[in-house]
C-alpha cells in the first residue's frame, strides 16, 4: 500500500549503499529521490517541503557531529546509508504521531465518538468496524444511525450492527440532531457506554453539512470526533481535513482503503495540516478489516524494514502471548530454523489471508512478483519440509552445497526440484531479512551467494 513512498526510499538507500559518510551533496542526491517518491504517493507539496527540511537538517547535523568525532579519532560504525533512513524512519513516525492515545474515554458516563466524512468515504461501515473494534476490547457500543442523507445508510449501518451483534438506534422521520440527542437515553436504556454516531455526508464539503455536523457537536459533546478520509483520494485529503478541521476541531483521523492501490501520501499530510492524527486503519470492507494505525510499522514498512510487530500482533490473536514474544525474539535475532518456518506456516494457516501477511514480511516487497504465495501452495511448502532430514532442517544450507539433497525432497514431496530450491532461497531470504532486522549482521556472511 505504500509502495510509491517505499521506492524512493530504496533508491535513496541505494545511492548511499557503500558509503561511509554523510555529506552535504550526498544528502542532497537522496533527498532528491525521497521528494519524488513523496509526490508521487500524492504526500501534499507543503508537506513534502516540511518533510525534506527537518531530514536535511538532522543528517546535516550528523555530518557536523560525525566530522568532530572523526577529529577524536573515531571511526563511523553505520553506513551513510543506515545514519539517512534512520533519520527518515523517525521523521516519519513524527509526522504521524498523534499525541496521546487513540481515543479519549469519558472519565464516568457514556463516551460519544462522532464519525464524519464525505460520502462514499467509508463512514458507514468504519462506524461498525470501530464498534465490533471496541467491544473487542470489553466496550459496549451503540451505533446511531444519523446519515439520513443517503437513502440506505441507515439500512446499511442495522444489517452490519447485526453481523456483529451491536444494537443500532435510529428514529424513522426525525432529524439527524434529535437522533442524536436522544441516542444517549437509549444508551442508558441499554447499558451501553460507548455511542458512535454515524453522520450525514455529501459529495463535496458545503455549508449545509456543516451547519448540521456543527449542530450534532453542540449537542452530544462527544469526546472524540473522527474524520472518515479514503486514502484513494490521494492530495484532496488534505484539502477535505482541513475543511473538516476548521469546522469541528477533529481529535483523529480514519484512513480507509489502504487495501487498494491507494497511494498511502494521506497518511503523512493530514496531522501537519489539522494536528489531527490518523489513528485507525480500514484495511479491506469486511467489518474486521480495520486496526489501529501504527505509525512504526509504516514508517518500518516504507523504508523496506517489514511489519515485524504488526505480524507479530496477528499471531498474538492465534498464539499465546508468550510464545508469540519469544518468536519475535527469535526471528529479530536471524535464529529461525526450518521447524520454526513450518510452525508459522501452520499457525498462518489458521490465521486468515496469506497475502496480508506476507506483506508484513521483512522484504517480502523485493521478492519478484512469481513467487506469489497462495494457501493452496502452504500444503506443498508443508509436504516438502515435512520430507526434509532433521539435520536439512537444522541446516538448509545443505541443499545448497549438495544439490543431491534437493532431488530426494523433490522426489520424496511429489514437487518439481525448482519449487524445493526456491523454498530454501526463500527460507533463507527471509532468515537474512530478520538477522538484518535484529542488527546481526553476521549472518550475511553464511549465505553463500545472498550477500
Ligand atoms: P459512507 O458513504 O462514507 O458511509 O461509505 P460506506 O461505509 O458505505 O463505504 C463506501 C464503500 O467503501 C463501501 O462499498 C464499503 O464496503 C467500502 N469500504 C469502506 N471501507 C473500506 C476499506 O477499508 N477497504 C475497502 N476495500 N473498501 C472499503
Amino acid at each position: 500500500m505504500f509502495d510509491a513512498i517505499a521506492k524512493g526510499f530504496r533508491q535513496a538507500k541505494n545511492r548511499l549503499a557503500g558509503l561511509t559518510e554523510l555529506t552535504e551533496q550526498n544528502i542532497e542526491t537522496a533527498l532528491r529521490e525521497v521528494r519524488l517518491s513523496l509526490l508521487e504517493a500524492d504526500v501534499e507539496l507543503g508537506v513534502v517541503k516540511v518533510f525534506l527540511a527537518r531530514v536535511k537538517e538532522k543528517a546535516l547535523g550528523e555530518v557536523v557531529r560525525v566530522r568532530a568525532k572523526g577529529q577524536g579519532g573515531e571511526t563511523m560504525k553505520v553506513s551513510a546509508a543506515d545514519q539517512f533512513v534512520k533519520i527518515c524512519h523517525d521523521e516519519i513516525i513524527e509526522f504521524m504521531t498523534g499525541e496521546g492515545p487513540a481515543l479519549t474515554f469519558a472519565e464516568k458516563g457514556i463516551t460519544g465518538i462522532m464519525m464524519v466524512g464525505l460520502q462514499g468515504s467509508g463512514k458507514t461501515t468504519s462506524s461498525a468496524k470501530l464498534a465490533r473494534y471496541l467491544q473487542k476490547d470489553g466496550k459496549k457500543p451503540l451505533l446511531v444511525a444519523a446519515d439520513m442523507q443517503r437513502p440506505a445508510a441507515v439500512e446499511q449501518l442495522q444489517v452490519l450492527g447485526k453481523s456483529v451483534d451491536i444494537p443500532v438506534f435510529n428514529i424513522p422521520g426525525e432529524s439527524p440532531v434529535a437522533i442524536c440527542e436522544k441516542a444517549e437515553a437509549e444508551a442508558k436504556r441499554l447499558g451501553r457506554d460507548v455511542i458512535i454516531y454515524d453522520t450525514a455526508g455529501r459529495l463535496a464539503i458545503d455549508e449545509a453539512l456543516m451547519q448540521e455536523l456543527a449542530d450534532i457537536k453542540t449537542k452530544v459533546e462527544p469526546e472524540n470526533i473522527l474524520l472518515v478520509v479514503d486514502a484513494m483520494i490521494g492530495q484532496d485529503a488534505v484539502k477535505v481535513s482541513k475543511g473538516f478541521h476548521d469546522r469541528l476541531s477533529l481529535t483523529g483521523v480514519v484512513l480507509t482503503k489502504l487495501d487498494g492501490d491507494a497511494r498511502g501520501g494521506a497518511a503523512m499530510s493530514v496531522k501537519e495540516v489539522t494536528g489531527a492524527a490518523v489513528r485507525f486503519a480500514g484495511i479491506g470492507e469486511g467489518t474486521d478489516k480495520f486496526e489501529e494505525f501504527r505509525p512504526e510499522g509504516m514508517a518500518s514498512r516504507v523504508l523496506g524494514m517489514g511489519d515485524v510487530v504488526g505480524l507479530m500482533k496477528d499471531f498474538e490473536d492465534v498464539v499465546d502471548q508468550e510464545k508469540a514474544a519469544a518468536d519475535a525474539m527469535k526471528m529479530l535475532q536471524g535464529d529461525f530454523t526450518l521447524d520454526d518456518f513450518l510452525a508459522q506456516i501452520r499457525m498462518i494457516q489458521k490465521m486468515g489471508s496469506l497475502k496480508d501477511i506476507m506483506g508484513k514480511l521483512p522484504g517480502m516487497d523485493q521478492l519478484p512478483a512469481d513467487v506469489n504465495l497462495d494457501d493452496r501452495e502452504l500444503v506443498k511448502i508443508e509436504a516438502m519440509i515435512s520430507s526434509f532430514t532433521s539435520f536439512e532442517r537444522r541446516d538448509p544450507y545443505a541443499l545448497i552445497r549438495e544439490p543431491s539433497r534437493v532431488a530426494r525432497i523433490a522426489r520424496g514431496s511429489g514437487t518439481p526440484e525448482q519449487a524445493v530450491s526456491e523454498l530454501v532461497q526463500r527460507f533463507l531470504f527471509m532468515k537474512q531479512m530478520m538477522g538484518n532486522m535484529g542488527g546481526m549482521g553476521g549472518l550475511l556472511g553464511n549465505i553463500p551467494g545472498m550477500r
